[in-house]
């Protein structure tokens, strides 16, 4: 099966024996009758396994080309349930540019339960190396970062990772499936906030995890049935259904995201323009390398420069809305510094560009002329 096929049909054969229903039911239900103590069709108890979560969880492994897909309650769940494969001493290497809540989550969390974490720049996979130690157990990629729009190279990582027996992740929530398909490039974990594209539209919070290699699904799995972060069969038949339409919406978020990313890089009152399309850019050969397209999410600074003239931007703005969050239909704009990167210390975001005059764009699949001209009164 292809890609826009399996969004539809990867593993939902056979979804409803009972009534045949074309979409997976969505079940309610917490616990399920058995004929005799063990006796039991697969499902004991929805915490362990839910028919519709597990529709789910089959659909993300058969669109990120993996075996075993997890979902959890949401894309923060799901990294959590990454970081308990591990033990007091170990450390993890981490991209440096990354979502302020997985910073969050490493940093004030998992640090306190000895876990150690070193955020680098991984533009340069080589640099990988120098903080490889005997205690070093995972490799933490997010690419495109987030709000930088850096590219890190998959495959280099990759390289890196089984040289030295390390488990590669990469947090593929901005890319999605349709552009970029880690574990073909030799990732280990996939992981999803599927809160973003996957879902949509905007109204359900949900992770995902996917590998390929049995054991580490195992793990994964006990850790998911243990710990118990995992999503109700509502949000699961919701995300489902935005799977359905995964190619046709980040075909449309590509086309708007580079007439943006172009309309703004002429404006005289925009500095920088981050997106990985641009020819000039220096991430543009590894993203058309392991990307099929750039996707819609791009961040850009003020010509001003200043926090004031981005607030400005941001509150003039109609259609874009201003909101945390991205990958859904509709247009958003955030100001990183004061929202999504609130959490993370200056001196750690101004070191990779994080400025006071920064604006991230998620471009939706409104008609682009709207967003242009929206874009347009704004920055007047
Ligand atoms: C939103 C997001 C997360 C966290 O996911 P939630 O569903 O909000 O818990 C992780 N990584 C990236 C890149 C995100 O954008």
């Amino acid at each position: 099966m292809k890609f826009n096929t399996k969004t539809i049909h990867g593993g939902q054969q056979n979804i409803d024996p009972a009534y045949g229903a074309v979409m997976p039911p969505i079940y309610q239900t917490t616990t399920y009758s058995q004929t005799t103590p063990g006796g039991h069709k697969g499902y004991e108890y929805s915490r362990s396994a839910n028919p519709t979560r597990t529709a789910l969880e089959n659909s993300l492994a058969s669109i990120e080309n993996g075996r075993f897909g997890m979902a959890f309650g949401s894309g923060l769940a799901a990294i959590d349930a990454v970081m308990k494969l591990f033990k007091p001493g170990d450390e993890i290497i981490s991209t440096n540019d990354l979502y302020g809540g997985s910073y969050r989550l490493f940093t004030k969390i998992f640090e306190g339960f000895g876990l150690k974490f070193r955020f680098i720049g991984m533009q340069d996979a080589s640099s990988l190396e120098e903080h490889i130690n005997e205690n070093t157990k995972l490799i933490w990629v997010e690419t495109p970062t987030n709000p930088m729009m850096n590219i890190i190279d998959i495959e280099a990582c990759s390289r890196v990772a089984k040289k030295h027996n390390l488990l590669l992740a990469v947090d593929n929530t901005f890319a999605t499936p349709y552009l970029q398909r880690p574990l073909d490039l030799g990732a280990d974990i996939v992981m999803h906030s599927a809160t973003k594209y996957l879902g949509g539209h905007s109204d359900v919070v949900l992770g995902g995890l996917v590998v390929k290699d049995e054991q580490l699904a195992k793990k994964l799995y006990f850790i998911q049935n243990a710990s118990g972060a995992i999503c109700g069969p509502q949000d699961s038949f919701l995300v489902l259904r935005g799977i359905k339409t995964l190619h046709l919406r980040m075909q449309r978020h590509c086309e708007n995201g580079e007439k943006i990313a172009r309309f703004l890089k002429t404006h005289p009152r925009v500095g920088k323009v981050y997106w990985p399309g641009f020819e000039d850019n220096p991430n543009h050969e590894i993203a058309k390398k392991q990307m099929s397209g750039f996707g819609g999410m791009i961040s850009f600074t003020t010509a001003q420069g200043t926090l004031e003239s981005a607030v400005k931007v941001v509150e003039k703005l109609k259609i874009f809305t201003l909101a945390e969050s991205l990958g859904g239909v509709e247009s958003l704009a955030g100001h990183p510094v004061s929202m999504t990167h609130a959490s993370i210390p200056v001196e750690e975001r101004e070191k990779t560009g994080v400025v006071d005059s920064l604006i991230r764009l998620s471009v939706g699949i409104e008609d682009e002329e709207d967003l242009i001209g929206d874009l347009e009164q704004a920055l007047e």
